[in-house]
């Protein structure tokens, strides 16, 4: 016990060093130093780097089906130095949880969340850290506090549209947050490595210039909704998201020789367009190769076209029309 005492103060002592040298004096942090944190129904902020550490902690959460974590009101993360004169007071008149005396407490520089429950959100701090953790407050176990600095971008507060922009992602990163970059790469049709890089940065500003979005290096909200909005329109038409011209008359040339191969006379132009020839083309070749008819050009597909012409119905069909029997 007089052990874990002695490893409480030295942490103590650790966190007094970088909140003494911290650029901004407690309680008065500019709006420039400070990021949003989500909440059901308030405006709440920690210091940005606090703030992409947890946000990226509560993305991680969420998509793995895990509660959401939130701070119990407007004044239980960063906290302004009229506020900690507030529970100062409190706190002094007894009416209150214990508070630090103002201008010291570590809401003051941003890096501390009274949490809304602790018996769900807790754990969550507990389990994936993510330099979170319970450092200080021992008896008030809704108090967490941020610890070192967080080396990813901040990827928001939304769920559906983290944002994603350069060195997002990478070794360093959760398994969710290279998750989402490797979405986000998928989309954009370039290789799926997990970190966002400088390249990748560029292929993004090319595709936001191609499709009328302002030109920045971030996929946010409205990066999102295109990219998703352009693999369902081009998976509903034929060809994936990622296909370029050179894909097309990959896939064109290998459907004439399937065709080929069990005798069917018809050929069609290897050009790289993808129009009604194209997609009619592909659904036959689904029917024949007993595949949804769809048009799509998905991975099952492509699986199939590689493969020569053996089975039995091939070699009927090819009899059929050999035999100038109508399809
Ligand atoms: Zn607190």
């Amino acid at each position: 016990m007089r052990f874990r005492w002695v490893a409480f103060a030295v942490v103590l002592l650790a966190l007094a060093a970088p909140a003494s040298a911290f650029a901004y004096e407690n309680g008065r942090l500019p709006q420039s130093a400070l990021a949003p944190i989500s909440h059901p129904s308030v405006s709440v902020k920690l210091e940005k780097d606090a703030a992409a550490s947890w946000n990226a902690m509560r993305l991680c959460s969420l998509t793995s089906g895990g509660p959401d974590i939130y701070p119990a009101g407007s004044r239980s993360a960063y906290r302004t130095y009229d506020q900690q004169i507030y529970f100062w007071n409190l706190y002094q008149s007894g009416r209150g949880n214990l508070a630090a005396r103002p201008g010291t407490s570590n809401h003051g520089i941003g890096r501390a969340v009274d949490l809304a429950n602790p018996s769900t959100m807790r754990p969550v701090i507990d389990r994936r850290g993510n330099y979170w953790g319970k450092i200080e407050a021992p008896s008030e176990s809704w108090h967490v506090n941020a610890v070192g600095d967080f080396p990813n971008p901040n990827v928001g507060t939304s769920q559906r549209y983290p944002r994603v922009r350069r060195t997002a992602g990478g070794s360093r990163a959760s398994g969710c947050i290279r998750r989402v970059v490797r979405e986000a790469e998928r989309l954009l049709g370039l290789s799926e490595n997990g970190y966002f890089s400088l390249s990748d940065v560029r292929a993004l500003r090319l595709y936001k210039s191609q499709h009328g979005l302002t030109v920045n290096s971030v996929v946010g909200r409205a990066t999102w909704i295109s990219l998703r909005r352009e693999a369902r329109r081009t998976s509903a038409r034929a060809i994936p998201a990622s296909s370029t011209g050179t894909d097309v008359r990959a896939l064109q040339g290998l459907l004439n020789e399937r065709f080929r191969e069990i005798g069917d006379p018809s050929r069609f132009p290897v050009d790289g367009v993808v129009g009604k020839r194209t997609t009619a083309a592909v659904q036959r070749f689904q029917r024949l190769r007993g595949l949804k008819p769809d048009g799509a050009a998905g991975p099952r597909l492509w699986a199939e076209v590689v493969k020569p012409a053996r089975t039995a119905m091939e070699r009927a069909d090819a009899t059929a029309r050999k035999a100038g029997v109508a399809e």
